[in-house]
């Protein structure tokens, strides 16, 4: 579980007041295996609030609040954190009768503002106050669980070690730590890498399996609450070994990078240097893995032959083999093999890769959109050809063509 700590309030922001309370809560938290990752002070301003909520959301589980649960005006936590959950403040009925009784006991009277410290944000559990009126809340919304507590040092410790800890344990597990590993796979869409795996997604619960998609990748995050990484990992690795078993050929790293920093990385472990010549991406291969820091040692250059033309006085290709009746044309497989043979030649490099395509909207060559022929060229050997029909807008058939192409020299 990552953790954010915010601390509200425009004197600590003055520097009129020491952050001490951020300092308790991280040891706090540590101790119970829960990691923070992120420390802010915001002042006591709506919109700042809220602004600190929606980052802190974006990279915490768990988000821990203090300050601004007072009764003045310039108390807006919990009224901010409600306003942007859109949940409505609710009124805690014994925090109600323990703030009237105490002002009726000393016979001051007791102004409306003071109701303020019984409010809660409806579904939050209540933590209790020993030390003082307000009281906090322990709440889980949208997978993110919130917990506000006073500023005062005297309220927050007690509270946060009472009731904050008790609620804590309740949601992120007795000292158990989240640990996860990420699969990446390639040459295998997101829904057929989920259908194959069903049957083992359906069936497991710890660790987790979940695939996910995003810039024409698939992964899978395995995730596990264990007490110790010697435990969640002997888990892991036994889901990854089933997994593996399925879909193992897919797969081409055991952490989170792209496919084009497993090929660099590949190539360079065997000495290899790679060179490409690309039409209907553009570029955008020779964009990818030149993205890949270092990879001057393996990628030697690239050039888009875009035009008929350019394929001609670039690479040699003849014009009888790109236009005039009966030639194949610049899409097509003996197309693909020249560009990569011809690269390759060309730049002395040990891998040549081509692509050539109909990325879209519209055909070309009176051949359809998605279809991308893929050149590999290797040393001492005719240049491999792999025709693939891709789907979806230009630009996803021009990434998809360019992963596909990185994939099939990875194999
Ligand atoms: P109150 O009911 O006193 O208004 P509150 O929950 O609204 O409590 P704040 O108004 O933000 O809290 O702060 C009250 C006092 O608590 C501050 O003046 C300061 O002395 C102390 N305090 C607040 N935040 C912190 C902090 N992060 N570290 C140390 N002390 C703090
Ligand atoms: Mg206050």
């Amino acid at each position: 579980m990552r953790a954010e700590i915010i601390a509200v309030g425009t004197e600590l922001l003055l520097g009129q007041i020491v952050n001490t309370n951020a300092t308790y809560l991280s040891q706090g938290l540590a101790e119970m295996g829960i990691d923070v990752y992120f420390q802010t002070v915001v002042g006591d301003n709506a919109a700042r609030i809220s602004q600190a909520i929606e980052l802190a959301r974006s990279r915490a589980d768990l988000i821990v609040f203090t300050g601004g649960l007072g009764p003045t005006q310039d108390d807006l936590t919990k009224d901010a954190l409600a306003a942007y959950l859109n949940r409505p403040i609710v009124i805690h009925q014994p925090s109600m009768e323990k703030i009237e009784s105490i002002f009726s006991s000393r016979g001051i009277h007791m102004v409306e503002s003071n109701r303020r410290q019984a409010h809660m944000i409806e579904g939050s559990v209540p933590l209790k106050n020993e030390a003082g009126l307000a009281v906090g809340d322990g709440l889980t919304a949208d997978g993110t669980h919130y917990m506000l507590l006073p500023g005062p040092p005297r309220e927050m410790k007690p509270m946060f070690d009472g009731p904050g800890k008790t609620w804590l344990r309740s949601v992120a597990g007795d000292t158990h730590r989240l640990f996860s590993r990420i699969l990446k796979f390639a040459g295998i869409g997101e829904s057929s890498l989920e259908q194959k795996l069903i049957d083992l997604i359906d069936a497991q619960s710890d660790p987790t399996i979940a695939p996910y998609a995003n810039e024409g990748e698939v992964a899978i995050r395995l995730s596990t609450k264990s007490q110790s990484e010697q435990e969640a990992n002997a888990k892991l690795d036994r889901t990854e070994e089933q997994i593996n078993q399925i879909v193992g050929k897919h797969l081409y790293a055991r952490e989170d990078i792209p496919l084009e920093a497993a090929v660099i990385r590949l190539l360079r472990a065997s000495g290899r240097k790679l060179s490409s010549a690309e039409s209907c991406t553009g570029g955008l291969l020779a964009e990818l893995v030149t993205n890949v820091p270092g990879s001057s040692g393996e990628f030697v250059g690239g050039v888009v032959t875009y035009t008929n033309m350019m394929k001609h006085k670039l690479l040699g290709i003849p014009m009888s083999q790109l236009e005039g009746t009966g030639a194949p044309g610049a899409i097509s497989d003996s197309t693909a093999a020249l560009m990569a043979e011809r690269v390759r030649e060309r730049t002395g490099s040990d891998f040549g890769i081509s692509l050539t395509g109909v990325a879209g909207p519209s055909e070309s060559e009176g051949k359809p959109v998605g279809l991308v022929h893929i050149g590999i060229a290797r040393p001492g050997m005719p240049p491999a050809v792999h025709t693939i029909h891709l789907s979806g807008s230009r630009e996803m058939i021009r990434l998809r063509a360019a992963k596909s192409a990185l994939y099939r020299l990875w194999l």
